[in-house]
């Protein structure tokens, strides 16, 4: 059984954001941080047993700045949390998903993450997620 880890929402501007989910989660902001390789800059609230991920692009040709193109600002994936992110994305590919990279990467929160392609999944862009050791 999958437990979702975070849920991620495509941002234009964290300046702005930032106090807006501040105000409506009633939490704080607890961290931010910048991820390099897949060109956002991310926030992170705490609400219960999940997270918000806030994730505004660095630059105006990033995959943030595209979806909110297409799709507006808004819900952009759900992550879920796996103990081995190696044996579920063998799992889950054994089941016919699409994975969007072959390797886990590295991502925000110090996590190993994998994505599944949303032409499989009803159209929900999934992320799968797993701490570094
Ligand atoms: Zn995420």
């Amino acid at each position: 059984m999958l437990k979702p880890e975070h849920i991620g929402i495509a941002v234009k501007d964290l300046a702005i954001s930032i106090p807006l989910f501040e105000k409506l989660l009633n939490s704080q902001c607890y961290k931010t941080e910048k991820v390099e390789s897949e060109g956002v800059n991310t926030a992170f609230f705490k609400t219960g047993d999940t997270k918000i991920e806030l994730l505004a692009s660095t630059d105006a040709t990033g995959v943030i700045a595209r979806f909110i193109e297409k799709k507006g600002e808004g819900f952009h994936h759900i992550a879920f949390e796996v103990n081995d992110i190696y044996a579920e994305m063998e799992r889950l590919k054994n089941e016919g998903f699409i994975l969007l990279n072959e390797i886990p990467r590295p991502g925000a929160d110090n996590k190993l993450i994998c994505f599944l392609h949303p032409k499989n999944t009803n159209g929900v862009l999934i992320e799968l997620c797993q701490q570094k050791l």
